[in-house]
């Protein structure tokens, strides 16, 4: 009788541990900032119901069954370049898969390259679609929180390049949502929730002389130049916008240097009769006076009615292939509040948006990071974010991120984000899977990296340093994790 009672307290107790642990995922798992250069297009399906959805917004941005977290880039050209895919927490490696075609545009239940991590046999989560060869850790590594795994691609059954974000829980393998809200009470699974934009937003914006009705559809990049020659009639102008209304209606106006009105074409049903979430759209349109008038006319995009856009394009007297400027200034800063020595880092860049070059360029971004003036990590790629991982800084340090924005031909000087690291936000050795609670899932933890980290005859799994890798070996182990709390 008691030894079940002591059996039923153990359950609970563990099973407590997993409901109120909190902030286990202290790394966005992907190098983009939501609405910006990245798009949250489905969340997890909290409804078990076949046929039926729930996403924790009360949204109905999810598919039946979906398990994870789909969040997109702007198109094949920034994958080409590269967006960074981060482990959201320390682990360890299970499976990783790098050799599958990468530029899908129809999801046919095609394998994916993915990577799969395992945290302290308490969660897993998994990293999908990944570009082909970009897989940058083997089966059985650690991996620390913020440590680069991959790239983003569009490997698998996929038809945008994306990353599917999924976490479950272990043992029984159930999906977790770290997202909380109006539909997913308790709280977040992330240190810092991304927040979200439901209003229209211009994500990516361009205007070529280049037949767009000749060119393959998004997600392959369109082409875009921020110029003209006088003689380049039509043009097309093309945009992707998200958060679209049902029946939204499209004007495009096209401004003189002068700043008069050149040509403006009818109000346009853009046909979706119902929300979307993410569109990308053209239109031609030949303005007979660029023909003659050189200078900086503007394009003026009315969608409902109000203004999303107003982007110059320079009309130049004749083909000038050299014609570039530089990116738009660009600032970065480190996110997520007071950094505790050992955490990972995040740092983030607003850019311009869809202005973020006056040619319509596809820009990239060189993070440096250094602590105390030593440089710890550089990293080229398209994303507005990058990652530090953790166990990397250290209290009392300064820790920078300078960000150099460039086209590919011109780069901006860097700026440059720091902070120091604060000695009082240190994490309680105690909590060894970085959750925010002292508990059993610690024990598993600690042990989990212990016998991980045992080498044959001596190493790091004698922590008594006897000689032996024994018992005695957990007693001295968790002795010191008792000590300091
Ligand atoms: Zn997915």
């Amino acid at each position: 009788m008691r030894a079940h009672w002591i059996a039923a307290m153990a359950v609970i107790a563990l099973a407590r541990g997993l409901v109120v642990a909190q902030a286990f995922l202290p790394v966005f798992p992907i190098g983009v900032v939501p609405d910006a250069d990245g798009l949250i297009v489905r969340r997890v399906d909290l409804n078990p119901a076949p046929g039926a959805t729930l996403a924790w917004d009360c949204s109905a941005l999810t598919s039946d069954g979906h398990a994870g977290t789909d969040i997109e880039i702007r198109s094949f050209a920034q994958q080409a370049i590269g967006v960074p895919v981060f482990a959201a927490a320390d682990g360890v490696v299970l499976q990783a898969h790098d050799t599958e075609p990468d530029m899908n545009t129809q999801a046919l239940g095609q394998p994916s390259n993915f990577v799969l991590i395992d945290h302290g046999g308490v969660r897993t989560t998994r990293y999908d679609h990944l570009r082909m060869g970009s897989v940058s850790v083997s089966v059985g590594q650690q991996v620390r929180a913020g440590q680069q795994i991959g790239l983003v691609g569009s490997s698998g059954s996929s038809a945008w390049p994306h990353l599917h974000f999924e976490v479950r829980a272990q043992p029984g393998d159930g999906v977790v949502e770290p997202w909380s809200g109006p539909c997913r009470p308790g709280a977040s699974g992330w240190k810092d929730q991304p927040s979200e934009s439901s209003s229209l937003r211009v994500l990516d914006f361009g205007v070529t002389a280049a037949n767009l009705g000749a060119m393959p559809p998004p997600p392959h990049g369109w082409p875009a130049s921020g110029h003209l020659a006088m003689m380049e009639q039509p043009h097309w102008v093309w945009m992707l916008v998200s958060n679209l209304p049902a029946n939204s209606t499209l004007r495009v106006r096209w401004l003189r240097p002068s700043g008069t009105l050149g040509l403006q074409t009818g109000v346009m049903p853009l046909g979706n009769g119902s929300p979307l979430r993410r569109l990308a759209w053209r239109v031609q349109g030949s303005v007979e006076e660029m023909v003659h008038t050189a200078g900086t006319w503007r394009v003026q995009v009315e969608i409902n009615g109000s203004l999303a856009i107003v982007a110059p394009i320079e009309v130049l007297p004749g083909p000038d292939p050299s014609f570039n400027r530089a990116p738009a200034p660009i600032t970065a800063e480190l996110v997520g509040g007071p950094i505790g020595a050992g955490d990972p880092v995040v740092c983030r860049v607003t850019t311009a948006g869809a202005l973020d070059d006056p040619d319509f360029d596809v820009v990239r971004f060189t993070y440096t990071w250094s602590v105390d003036g030593v440089p710890v990590r550089e990293a080229t790629h398209a994303g507005q974010a990058d990652a530090l991982a953790a166990g990397i800084v250290e209290a009392g340090r300064s820790v920078a991120c300078a960000v150099a924005v460039s086209d590919g031909a011109l780069t901006r000087a860097p700026v440059v984000a720091s902070a120091i690291v604060d000695a009082g936000a240190a994490p309680c050795p105690g909590d060894a899977d970085g959750d925010g609670l002292v508990d059993f899932n610690d024990i598993t933890a600690i042990l989990s990296d212990w016998l991980n980290s045992y080498a044959p005859a001596t190493g790091p799994g004698d922590a008594n340093s006897d000689g032996v890798v024994d018992f005695n070996d957990i007693t001295e182990v968790l002795s010191r994790w008792l000590d300091p709390c």
